[in-house]
């Protein structure tokens, strides 16, 4: 077996191997897509020095491509970023939309709660890989429907939904509570769902827990019996 075969991604230095088999792909962390000008000239100057390709990815980062092994620690020094968690079991980085910061149709402030998600979550390990994004209304931009927690606000608050994904076997979340009126209810909720699944021994996605007890039962157990037979927060 070659060197080239036995080539891994390295999760230490938030890299992952490339179809060449011997190069890599890292990207900074970029919470909820938002950044400035002087961190994309720093990244364009590090491509530049390293010749690396860049590709803008669906969660909101930009990767980049072609990192020879030897040089990654030098990369991300020059970067002066972190890693966003790409690889691995653990909360990937929030998705989420412009919401009332700067989207005419919003309703709700996503920029606001989907960052606090992210300064809390982004990275914690957990059984399995765990997608969040949150949309500031119903058109849900940030893909709220396929996501293992896709949060979404509307007129009379926000709607939780538990268990999407997309992948090989798609699968629409399904509400776990709606009408939920503050950013605050809806971090206390969502810690709730993450350490419940944290326990799960079957190492699944959060979706595939939830289909086996069934949208009903987890809701019971996760929010308690009172919210279960309520269906919402208010
Ligand atoms: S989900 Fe709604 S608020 Fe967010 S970007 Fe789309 S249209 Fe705007």
């Amino acid at each position: 077996m070659t060197e080239a075969m036995t080539k891994k991604d390295i999760p230490t230095k938030g890299a992952i191997l490339q179809r060449d088999r011997e190069t890599y792909a890292i990207a900074p962390h970029i919470p909820g897509g938002f950044t400035d000008t002087a961190t994309l000239r720093k990244i364009c100057d590090v491509a530049d020095k390293y010749n690396l390709a860049l590709k803008i990815t669906s969660a909101q980062r930009i990767a980049m491509i072609g990192a020879k092994e030897e040089e990654l620690d030098a990369i991300w020094s020059d970067l002066a970023q972190n890693p966003g968690a790409a690889i691995g079991l653990c909360v990937r980085s929030v998705k989420v939309c412009p919401g009332t910061q700067h989207c005419k149709r919003a309703v709700l402030d996503s920029a606001s709660l989907g960052l606090k998600l992210d300064r809390i979550y982004h990275a914690m390990e957990l059984p399995n890989k765990m997608k969040m994004g949150v949309s500031g209304c119903l058109l849900s931009c940030s893909e709220s429907g396929v996501k293992d927690i896709g949060i979404v606000g509307h007129n009379k608050g926000w709607r939780i939904f538990v268990g999407g994904n997309a992948g090989p076997r798609p699968r629409l979340g399904e509400m776990l509570v709606d009408n939920v009126q503050s950013e605050e209810e809806v971090l206390e909720i969502v810690a709730k769902v993450v350490d419940f699944y944290k326990n799960d021994p079957q190492q699944g996605r959060i979706g595939k827990l939830v289909e086996e007890m069934g949208i009903e039962a987890f809701r019971a157990k996760v929010l308690g019996t009172a919210a279960a037979a309520a269906g919402s927060a208010k």
